[in-house]
């Protein structure tokens, strides 16, 4: 069934359709997106779908979370692609405000995370990075006053961070973490990917394949801080450069020494050439 959704762009029209499908709705689900959307962000509006009789993906590449010297000018985008896909999926509302909506003139408050926003992964790396997509998520989350967000476990420290920051800030939504889409061969879907060479495409999947290879020898007991300094070793004999490859906690982020301080979820980020990528994959305890 295609519907075309409706596109608003600034907040009074967004007021007027929040307002209209709350009358016809008891449920608003809400999935915010950078855009270049691709099946891992679909999943989240199937997802979506299934949480709520409404359904609103936001658009916006917020300049927040892009440290100057990242990919923030570069970053793909293609509004009237997205929007195409997302009518198949029955979604009701886009919310694509520009940087002037989102960042009016005069704009000073902003978001300071802790607890997981501080677990010394991606912020150790990209210290902006959190308090830009907390003070953007709650923003998305006051304007369209959802009932339920659905973040991808892709960015897992992202999901934990986010999920942390409504219930210490008392936001009534409830977010939902959804698994990781791949490709076949296992790389995570991610917009980013299309910035991989050929040569480097088929590097990428080594990070799942040294990620399960991890999981496995932890569940049989191996040693942790041997596993992972074994999958570093892999990753960057392939030709990454590794930010990180640790074992946390999967609730807290701590770190883990044995798979006893467990559940335990393994996170990596890497880069391959002029492109970083991060994925992770939880230890399924027997
Ligand atoms: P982004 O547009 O990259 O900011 O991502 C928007 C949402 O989609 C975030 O909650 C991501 O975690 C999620 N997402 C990104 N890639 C994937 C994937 N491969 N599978 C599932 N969700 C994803």
């Amino acid at each position: 069934m295609v519907q075309k959704p409706q596109i608003v762009r600034t907040l009074a029209p967004l007021r007027k359709a929040i307002a209209k499908l709350r009358e016809k709705h008891e449920r608003i689900a809400l999935v915010p997106t950078m855009g270049a959307l691709h099946d891992g962000h679909f999943s989240l509006v199937r997802q979506a779908r299934k949480a709520a009789g409404a359904v609103v993906v936001s658009i916006f590449v917020n300049p927040a979370q892009f440290a100057p010297t990242e990919d923030f000018a570069s970053y793909p985008r293609d509004l009237h692609r997205d929007v195409t896909a997302l009518s198949k999926l029955g979604v009701d509302l886009i919310w694509a405000p520009n940087d002037a909506v989102m960042y009016p003139e005069g704009f000073s408050t902003a978001i300071s995370p802790g607890g997981p926003a501080k677990a010394g992964l991606e912020d150790a790396f990209r210290p902006h990075f959190f308090g830009g997509v907390t003070t953007v998520v709650a923003k998305l989350f006051l304007q369209v006053a959802p009932d339920a967000a659905m973040f991808g476990q892709k960015d897992y420290q992202q999901l934990k961070v986010v999920t942390r920051m409504a219930r210490d800030l008392d936001i009534p939504v409830t977010v939902t973490g959804c698994p990781t889409l791949r490709e076949k061969d296992g790389l995570a879907l991610s917009s980013r990917n299309v910035y991989l060479s050929p040569a480097e495409r088929r590097t990428a999947p080594i990070l799942y394949r040294v990620l399960k290879n991890s999981a496995a020898r932890i569940k049989a007991g191996e040693d942790v801080a041997t596993v992972m300094a074994d999958g570093r070793a892999a990753v960057e004999d392939a030709g990454f450069s590794v930010d990180y490859l640790e074992a946390r906690h999967a609730d807290t982020l701590a770190p883990v020494k044995a798979a006893g301080d467990g559940p335990i979820r393994l996170l990596v980020a890497a880069r391959l050439g002029k492109t970083r990528l991060i994925d992770n994959l939880g230890i399924q305890r027997t």
